[in-house]
């Protein structure tokens, strides 16, 4: 069970005191989390990054009370900066984006959940256990996964003998995942050991991860290798999230029967896949390899939508090389002009 939330203690000796550095660390200098209303948006609680403030401001900055969800990253697979990268600014620590996360949060019974497993898990799990201190290890009910591509999995291997050795910690997947996991190494000896237990998803199927917070994945077309790939819907009491990191480009899906515009209109946040702005954005590859709906396409596709439709939108699986990544570009300015958002490592949505 989770206390109370230090990070809503206000005394100046609170664990909330003793975390900044940490979080200073992890590039998440400063957060204040705003209460409803006090943004343009149909969010909650969001945790600013935020370079200066008061001890008033430092003060009032609480957590919510509600369930709630945090982004633990927001790039590609491959992280930023991406193994490989020469030494250079690219590697100045508050430049750091981990791959694409979130954690979902219960503060009234304690639990916490990770969606996705990263090649950044362990940076990942100590940014979550200082939003929302447990004392478990890992203090996860449970693990819920999108598909088989190495960004969104590969941190399983966190939970084996080799590292924290973990006892049934539950791992949800859609059918093909779970038969991938289940019968290919090192995955099937986490299975076998005990350290995970698979348990379904059901495509468009409600998974109630408690009386508060419901989850519904829905499959999406992807380059499908290993397993189907799925987006989430994720409801909480008040709010309704949509997570979809990783899809072709919008117009498949329309041909199979679903409008992107649609599904935001169904929800009150919807975190989408921002891999690449705009084409030849990768020198020498061909990018219809690697499809993806380009930023300016599904700013095209919503431009004619209300600008609060547009607002629900936060980009986010941002690879290295698209320029919004970095707040300050000009391609960032002109998808904040144009009414969108670029999803932030540590911004918070209350549920
Ligand atoms: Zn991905
Ligand atoms: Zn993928």
């Amino acid at each position: 069970m989770m206390a109370q939330t230090p990070l809503s203690t206000p005394h100046p000796r609170s664990p909330r005191v003793l975390r900044r550095p940490l979080l200073a660390a992890l590039g998440i200098a400063r957060i204040r989390a705003l209460r409803e209303g006090a943004l343009p948006l149909a969010v909650g609680a969001t945790l600013i990054l935020s370079a200066c403030r008061t001890a008033d401001e430092e003060a009032a900055a609480t957590m919510p009370e509600g369930p709630y969800l945090v982004v633990l990253g927001n790039a590609q697979d491959g992280g930023y900066p991406q193994a490989g990268t020469k030494p250079g600014p690219a590697w100045e620590p508050e430049r750091r984006r981990y791959a694409v996360s979130l954690g979902i949060v219960d503060p009234e019974t304690g639990e916490r959940w990770l969606v996705e497993a990263t090649p950044d898990f362990r940076e990942q799990l100590h940014l979550l256990d200082a939003a929302a201190p447990v004392d478990q290890i890992p203090g996860l009910a449970g693990i819920l996964l999108t598909h088989a591509h190495v960004g969104h999995y590969a941190g399983l291997i966190h939970l084996g003998r080799e590292v924290m050795g973990t006892r049934g910690v539950p791992v949800f997947a859609m059918p093909r995942m779970r038969e991938f996991l289940a019968t290919n190494g090192p995955w099937e000896q986490l299975v076998r050991l005990g350290n995970m237990e698979l348990r379904p998803l059901e495509d468009g199927v409600p998974l109630h991860l408690n009386h508060h917070i419901t989850v519904t994945p829905f499959r999406v077309p992807h380059r499908d290798e290993y397993s189907e790939t799925v987006g989430f819907r994720i409801q909480g009491p008040t709010r309704t999230v949509l997570f979809l990191p990783d899809i072709d480009k919008w117009e498949r899906w329309e041909e199979e029967g679903t409008r992107i515009q649609d599904v935001v209109a169904g929800v009150d946040v919807a975190y989408l896949d921002g891999t690449f702005f705009a084409d030849g954005e990768i020198p020498g590859r061909s990018m219809s390899e690697i499809p993806h709906p380009f930023m300016v396409e599904t700013m095209v596709r919503f431009r004619d939508s209300p600008a609060s439709e547009r607002s629900k939108i936060r980009f986010i699986h941002l690879n290295r090389t698209n320029p919004a990544l970095f707040a300050g570009t000009e391609e960032r300015r002109a998808i904040r002009e144009a009414g969108f958002r670029v999803a932030e490592m540590g911004e918070v949505v209350e549920l």
